[in-house]
């Protein structure tokens, strides 16, 4: 039932402000036509991914592209509406291996940063901030979110492969992870940062699978 309220929803062609700045160090601007054949599919899942928010947060969320961004990569923050905002740059549209499914993937663990509960990352003060830590991301993004917004296991599992094997290449890593050779080591605190290609894989698996979080980024003992 909630699959067919949700394709229902993503006909609805619902307007979205433009995009702010979020830092200074780059600027957001809103696409005006699409030149990129992921992009109207992009502004489409504001309202599919906002379904997937919307118990934990109970707000819109916004997505836009920074156009000047030749990188692959994405962010998540909040824009001055206290709206989540995901910030999409140009480079991983045009990514030649992008595709929609892809895309899924990597919005999935921008979702994560804002819905994804603890653990969370920790400021420069001390102070817990609002974002969960990039392997609880990556985490909500394969035990939650693809599954929600339709995924098979089958396809989230490819998806998986194929997210984790972009970013070893992207890395340089000459060795691709494997679902049969998981991370062996455990993090004495848990990492602040993004895990190894090996252990982003192993994390995404096991969020699909719904078992524990790895320990090659979780240290379970930090959230008692
Ligand atoms: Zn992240």
């Amino acid at each position: 039932m909630k699959l067919i309220i949700l394709g229902l929803l993503l006909t609805i062609n619902i307007p979205v402000s433009y995009g702010r700045s979020v830092d200074g160090d780059f600027v957001i601007s809103r696409v005006t036509k699409a030149n990129n054949k992921l992009d109207s599919y992009l502004m489409g899942r504001e309202i599919a991914l906002t379904l997937v928010l919307l118990p934990e947060l109970g707000n819109e969320l916004k997505v836009t592209i920074n156009e000047d961004d030749k990188s692959l990569n994405a962010f998540a923050t909040f824009d001055d509406q206290s709206n989540p905002l995901i910030i999409v740059n140009r480079g991983l549209l045009d990514h030649e291996e992008m595709t929609k499914e892809l895309l899924d993937l990597f919005l999935c663990h921008e979702m994560g940063h804002l819905s994804g509960g603890d653990p969370k990352l920790v400021r420069r003060n001390g102070k817990l901030s609002w974002s969960s830590v990039e392997g609880q991301a990556d985490y909500f993004a394969t035990q939650i979110c693809m599954d929600f917004l339709g995924y098979s296991e089958e396809q989230i599992l490819h998806q998986s492969i194929t997210f984790a094997s972009l970013i070893a290449k992207l890395k340089g890593h000459s060795k691709l992870p494997k679902i049969d050779t998981p991370e062996s080591y455990n993090v004495s605190r848990t990492l602040q940062t993004h895990p190894t290609p090996q252990c982003r894989l192993d994390t995404l698996v096991a969020g699909l699978r719904s078992k524990p979080r790895p320990h090659c980024w979780f240290n379970p003992m930090e959230l008692d």
